[in-house]
């Protein structure tokens, strides 16, 4: 499927010139300070998609870490290694740990003294959601609905203000029988280009892949695409040539099932997916469309956004 955009298809502000009203920067490629007007808009996207969840959701909102057993469960160490970052601390005696600090003192290498804790950076908001689900045994005929939201970490430095290695991602998760997910995400892939219209953003939805990790990820990405796994609603941010994933509309079919046993009650593995929304991006897309002059945004948006 490839959609063609709706709207005129070229950013109407280049990131360049608009980055410093937005996003500061602190030193380190892909992450910076975000400013009031940023957050402005961003508290408008979490709420508009907030109007658009469905009434059984369970609300979660996880913290930018998590368990490093359960990334490692869930598959992500092998297929995205590259974008894992793993908290590591100072431990052992106290003279070790003062030594090291010492040794940074002098200008010398204190990391090497670090341990890698139980702890990953959250590299999507959905991965937490499954072992909750897990411990709570079977899922009910009607299928478990999730609203989630955190700050994520991919170890993906770069100069575009589009990719981040520190930014926020929201998500809509069904946990069910494949039929159940299968429903949930064709609803979804148009809920989001209403979605979308509202914020009178240029869109096209395309067939899409994860960027998975070496020569064997190749064959799985080809694998994805060729059985639909993932859809993503993509916006022109840097331009109209490259337009950036803003929203993904995934189905990962048993994976997550298979490595938690997620059983549904007629004791068949449950199937799940998600629609993940990319907030920094998507407001990063209000800005590249619409200018930084927020009173003279169209009507209609300024009121969907509730600004
Ligand atoms: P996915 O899990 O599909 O790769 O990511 C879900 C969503 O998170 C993407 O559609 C995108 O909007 C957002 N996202 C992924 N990578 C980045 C990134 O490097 N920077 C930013 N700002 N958002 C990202
Ligand atoms: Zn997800």
């Amino acid at each position: 499927m490839n959609l063609a955009f709706k709207e005129p298809a070229t950013p109407a502000r280049s990131l360049d010139s608009i980055a410093e009203a937005l996003l500061l920067p602190t030193g380190i490629d892909g992450v910076y300070a975000r400013t009031a007007m940023f957050e402005q808009v961003v508290g408008g996207l979490m709420t508009l998609i907030s109007r658009h969840c469905e009434p059984d959701a369970e609300v979660l909102r996880f913290p930018p870490v998590m368990s490093r057993r359960q990334v490692e469960k869930s598959g992500y160490l092998k297929s995205f290694p590259h974008f894992l970052g793993c908290v590591c601390c100072l431990g052992g005696t106290e003279a070790e740990v003062n030594a090291a600090a010492d040794r940074s003192d002098n200008g010398g290498d204190w990391t090497s003294a670090l341990a890698a804790a139980d702890l990953v950076l959250s590299p999507a908001a959905c991965y937490p959601v499954y072992p909750l689900v897990a411990s709570r045994g079977a899922v009910p005929a009607k299928g478990l609905t999730f609203d989630v939201a955190c700050d994520c970490f991919r170890r993906e430095p770069s100069k575009m203000l589009d990719r981040l290695q520190s930014f926020r991602m929201r998500e809509y998760v069904r946990i069910g029988t494949p039929e159940q997910v299968d429903e949930f995400r064709r609803a979804w892939m148009t809920k989001a280009q209403g979605i979308a219209n509202q914020l009178a953003l240029p869109w096209q939805i395309d067939n899409a892949s994860d960027p998975f990790f070496g020569r064997g990820g190749k064959l799985m990405a080809m694998s994805q695409v060729e059985q639909a796994l993932k859809f993503e609603l993509l916006v022109p941010i840097r331009s109209a040539d490259q337009p950036t994933a803003c929203m993904s509309f995934n189905y990962h079919r048993d994976h997550f099932g298979t490595a938690w046993s997620l059983r549904t009650e007629r004791g068949e593995v449950a199937h799940t997916g998600c629609v993940a929304f990319g907030i920094d991006r998507l407001a990063l897309a209000m800005f590249a469309t619409h200018g930084i002059d927020l009173p003279h945004w169209p009507v209609a948006v300024r009121r969907a956004l509730s600004l």
